[in-house]
């Protein structure tokens, strides 16, 4: 008999616009850990989602068990067996573990009422069988991450699940906790239960999976065995792509320290320092809980900072606040588009000139017809389409939506730019262009910080990148010594700097 328990075939998932899977092929075999490997986009979670029956997809073929299987909801995908561990947790805050561990599937006795002696008996059994220490009767909304995961899996086990999906289950774990679900996997394996793995992160990949599949633009490209691979073949099986046209040939020579963050302390963030120079692109790299979201928003004023100090032109500023930040000379795009960077329902000519609403009026006035020209101005500059200054932000594209969010920054007229994944969610043609407008402003004298996780994003634009592990700054790199295998080997911990 076929030792696959799960099997995909030419799995194919069209989005309007983009195709996220095409052909997918995945095989999984009772018992193992299969890592599920792919660079941001590669169409993992997507995958994932359709193997568990929250996505539905556009032709192709699942197996389980030898018998071809058609799932219409996480429901029906759970009666067979399989159960996901989302990124985003779904359990109801205001129950307690052992209700939300049979949520939906409650023992009932007569009339009507909940069997809690019967729920909390059966919940107890499954804790103990992890070898977890959660007191069942807690209200989820209690649970630290760690357990609230641990809890999700306990859940998985209440259905008989025989495959098990991990999203990223580490992303928001300590050291300690990654130590327990790791033993808690090798348990369900002994119990002849696949899981299913998607992480970042190297070295977990190799100290916990069986066996790997890579996924590139949605597409399958290999499994492998973990004894016969190592860390720079899976890498390079990631990233074996040209992109290089989408970047922008540098000329950046190298200039005066225009802005200091000097021993930045603060939640996420270890005594960090960077220094930026008039007219370069410094990219800082790390993985997601690295850090250098945490330390820009920092920097920008978004999120405190317990210590260190910020210098703009060698002056120390006040950066307690976005607005502060911003009349101190520091720009931002945020990561966060829909909360910080735009205000959906207010129109594009508004957005762009939040920022900067002083430089156009006189007095109490507002001199219309300049502002006018700027808004005009900066839509042709970026290129960014849409009917009319006075539409709503809210109704364009992604890559429109962040060009104004560009726009704004522009005319806020700040030398230091902090551009937080500036092409998250962009089309490759809007992200071309993003990259033009950056090359462009540093042309101009402005110097920006990139904070990315799209290596090539990081490498096709920044003149020297510092790399982030678990807070603190590990390395950095010069543009010579750029390549995608070096940075992911050290946010990954995969070598020790
Ligand atoms: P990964 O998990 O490997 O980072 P995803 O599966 O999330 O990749 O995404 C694969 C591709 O599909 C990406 O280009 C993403 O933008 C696109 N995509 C994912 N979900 C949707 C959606 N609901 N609508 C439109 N496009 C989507
Ligand atoms: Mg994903």
């Amino acid at each position: 008999m076929d030792d696959c328990v799960l099997r995909i075939e030419s799995v194919t998932k069209k989005f309007p616009g983009v195709i996220a899977l095409k052909d997918a092929h995945l095989q999984i075999k009772r018992g193992e850990v299969h890592a599920v490997c792919g660079e941001n986009g590669a169409g993992k979670s997507t995958l994932m989602k359709i193997i568990a029956g929250a996505q539905g997809y556009t032709s192709g073929h699942i197996y389980l068990d030898g018998e071809e299987v058609f799932f219409h909801s996480t429901k029906e995908a759970e009666k067979h067996g399989i159960a996901m561990i989302y990124q985003e947790f779904n359990m109801v805050p205001e129950l307690s573990v052992a209700e939300n561990m049979y949520l939906g599937r409650l023992p009932m006795k007569g009339g009507g009422r909940v069997d809690f002696g019967k729920l909390y008996k059966d919940a107890e059994e499954i804790i103990n069988r992890l070898k977890l220490h959660i007191n069942i009767r807690t209200k989820v909304k209690h649970l630290s991450v760690a357990e609230a995961q641990m809890t999700e899996i306990a859940k998985c086990l209440t259905i008989g699940a025989k495959i098990i999906i991990m999203d990223e289950p580490t992303a928001a774990l300590t050291d300690e906790e990654i130590k327990v679900l790791f033993e808690i996997i090798e348990d369900l394996k002994k119990k002849g239960i696949s899981i299913l793995y998607i992480s970042h992160r190297m070295d977990e990949i190799f100290q916990i999976a069986d066996r790997l599949t890579v996924f590139r633009d949605g597409s399958y490209i290999e499994t492998k065995e973990i004894k016969d691979t190592n860390y720079a073949e899976v890498v390079s099986l990631m990233v074996g792509r040209s992109l290089e046209s989408l970047y922008p040939e540098r000329d950046y020579q190298g200039s005066e320290v225009v802005f200091e963050a000097k021993d930045i302390h603060g939640k996420g963030v270890n005594g960090v320092s960077i220094e930026l120079r008039k007219g370069e692109i410094l990219g800082i790299a790390g993985l997601l809980g690295s850090g250098t979201i945490e330390l820009s928003k920092m920097i920008y004023g978004a999120i405190p900072m317990k210590s260190g100090e910020i210098l703009v032109h060698g002056k120390r500023i006040d950066n307690s606040s976005p607005n502060k930040a911003i009349q101190a000379g520091i720009g931002f795009v945020s990561d966060d588009r829909k909360n910080e960077g735009l205000v959906l329902n207010r129109s594009i000519k508004e957005n762009i000139v939040l920022s900067s609403l002083k430089k156009f009026s006189s007095g109490f006035r507002i001199n219309k017809r300049k502002e006018q020209n700027a808004v005009q101005n900066e839509v042709e500059r970026l290129n960014i389409k849409l009917s009319s200054p006075m539409q709503l932000a809210g109704r364009l594209s992604g890559g429109n939506q962040q060009k104004v969010v560009f726009a704004k920054v522009l005319e806020a007229d700040t030398d230091i730019l902090i551009l937080d994944e500036p092409t998250r969610g962009v089309d490759v043609g809007a992200k071309a262009e993003i990259y033009n407008i950056m090359d462009q402003m540093t042309k101009e004298g402005k110097s920006i910080i990139l904070i990315s996780t799209d290596l090539p994003e990081v490498i096709g634009m920044s003149d020297r990148v510092v790399i982030m592990r678990e807070g603190y700054r590990v390395l950095e790199l010069s543009k010579e010594e750029l390549s995608q295998e070096k940075i992911l080997a050290y946010e990954s911990g995969g070598i020790e700097s």
